[in-house]
């Protein structure tokens, strides 16, 4: 029996039991049948009834609501998407700022439903800091990016740079040469957003059985262990756990992020921090950081994890001594005072990986299935454009959502690009994360001559390249 609550130190702050709901026993017919109770599946079917209250529909959830990456991730709401400037570069200037529109919009959107249905998730739209605190060529590489978003219509209100004295006023972060500045982020409490989300679809007349897991699934039927259920409509929602409804594992693999959280810190040491307003940051390495202050005064961070050979999912994510101390060391760089700090929590999570490293939303008419997922570790505000893009697509509505170049619009599965056989991904992937890390440990080192540092981010900067 799986212990719900330790799945993440976000889990732990839920008041309610945590007791299952019920697994689903009998037959049924549905309008629209979701498997996985992640962002995904949840706002698929709260925009579905927003937009047609009669729809029945079914949820079925291996685990428990939140049980995936939706109740461990870092809280970063984003109004953007893995692999945004590659969409934008390909898109005519004309259309790309409605794609700007769309994508900050998330985050206000997330904050309109939570506020609207009274789910309380610690939602706060406080931007977000991608500091260049470790290594001057970071200060190179933010500022890089920055003429990249500008060249691709984004405005100095979209993203500016701070200089160290701009960025103390918001965060103090040792030797820091600056941070890029977006407002278009918010952060949440995850796993209060899931939760909060299943009970409101309750409310709204949405059936969710947990324990029960989807053994097959076909155009009209999705079968359990138990029961079979008949459906106009198939969402998989899965992301991470694609491997476990066939043919989605070719399309998805499985990569972990994993993540500390430290005891509740003293006022005295936030008022050297700051972070008062609900900023996420990260310390923009490649080895993709991400942090924010939690609502009983802790320090979560995370950092990227791996991907096991043949997509195997992890499901120990009592992490190593050695995870955590990578964790340990990035946050104590970036705040010294954090160096020897408890750690109280530690956990992680599997998340999807699409091959074109950026999200697909489809509908397939003729199969009658709907799609969307490859968030990367960028799906907690992208869900929710999938739930709205994918409600729109299946009610048959052609809106400004549904014509944005990362939906595919009425595609069968199998157009969606898939991984290489093994071993050939985990030897791409792998390689691609080692020259990142490669990368780090040279410009980390003060003392590494200037030649080897430009090696080594040539190296690391062809290996991204490849990526796409
Ligand atoms: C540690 C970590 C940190 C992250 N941080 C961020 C962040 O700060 N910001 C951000 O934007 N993104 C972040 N992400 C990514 C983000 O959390 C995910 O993209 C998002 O939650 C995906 O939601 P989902 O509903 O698609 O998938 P999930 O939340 O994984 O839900 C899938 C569900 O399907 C269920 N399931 C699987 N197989 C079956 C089956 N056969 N039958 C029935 N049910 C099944 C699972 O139990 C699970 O509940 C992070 C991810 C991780 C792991």
């Amino acid at each position: 029996m799986t212990d719900w609550r330790n799945i993440s130190f976000w889990m732990t702050q839920q008041d309610e039991p945590l007791t299952p709901r019920p697994a689903l026993q009998h037959d049924l017919d549905v309008d629209i049948a979701i498997i996985g109770a992640g962002y995904t599946g949840m706002w698929s079917a709260y925009y579905l009834k927003q937009q047609q209250p009669s729809l029945r529909i079914a949820i079925l959830e291996a685990e428990m609501a939140g049980f995936g990456a939706s109740g461990r991730n870092g809280g970063w709401v984003i109004g953007g998407l893995l692999g945004e400037e590659r969409m934008l570069a390909r898109l005519p200037e004309a259309e790309r700022h409605d794609m700007h529109a769309v994508l900050q919009d998330i985050p206000d959107e997330i904050g309109r439903v939570v506020a609207k249905e009274e789910i309380a998730c610690d939602f706060r739209k406080g931007g977000v800091l991608y500091c260049a605190a470790r290594y001057p060529e970071q200060e190179a590489r933010m500022r890089q990016w920055l003429k990249t978003l500008h060249s691709l219509g984004y405005t100095e209100a979209d993203y500016h740079w701070l200089n160290p004295s701009e960025l103390a006023a918001q965060l103090r972060v040792d030797r820091a040469f600056g941070a890029l500045f977006s407002p278009h982020v918010a952060t949440i409490q995850p796993a209060s957003l899931a939760r909060g989300l299943a009970r409101t679809l309750e409310k709204l007349g949405v059936q969710i059985f947990e324990q029960t897991r989807v053994t097959g699934w076909q155009t009209g039927q999705v079968t359990t262990a138990a029961a079979t259920v008949r459906a106009e409509w198939v969402i998989p929602a899965v992301e991470g756990y694609a491997a476990s409804l066939p043919p989605l594992g070719k399309y998805q693999l499985p990569v972990q992020s994993l993540m500390i959280a430290t005891e509740p810190l003293p006022a005295s040491v936030w008022a050297e921090i700051g972070l008062d307003r609900g900023q996420a940051f990260g310390e923009s390495s490649r080895q993709v950081t991400y942090g924010q202050r939690s609502n009983d005064d802790r320090m979560i961070f995370g950092a990227r994890g791996g991907y096991r050979f043949g997509g195997q999912l992890r499901t120990d994510f009592n992490l190593s001594e050695d995870e955590v101390g990578l964790r340990r060391y990035l946050m104590g760089e970036m705040f010294p005072i954090l160096k020897n700090v408890t750690i109280t929590h530690r956990w992680g999570g599997n998340l999807g990986m699409a091959r074109r490293f950026q999200p697909h939303m489809l509908c397939d008419r003729q199969q009658r299935i709907a799609l969307s997922g490859g968030y990367g570790g960028e799906g907690v505000a992208a869900t929710n454009l999938g739930g709205r893009t994918l409600a729109d697509l299946i009610l048959g509505n052609d809106t400004r959502l549904t014509r944005q170049p990362w939906v595919l619009g009425d595609k069968p599965v199998r157009s969606l690009a898939k991984w290489e056989p093994e071993p050939l991904r985990w030897l791409g992937y792998n390689s691609i994360i080692r020259s990142f890390v490669h990368e780090d440990q040279t410009l980390a080192n003060p003392h590494t001559p200037a030649w080897r540092r430009k090696m080594a981010m040539a190296l690391a900067r062809r290996m991204e390249s490849l990526m796409c």
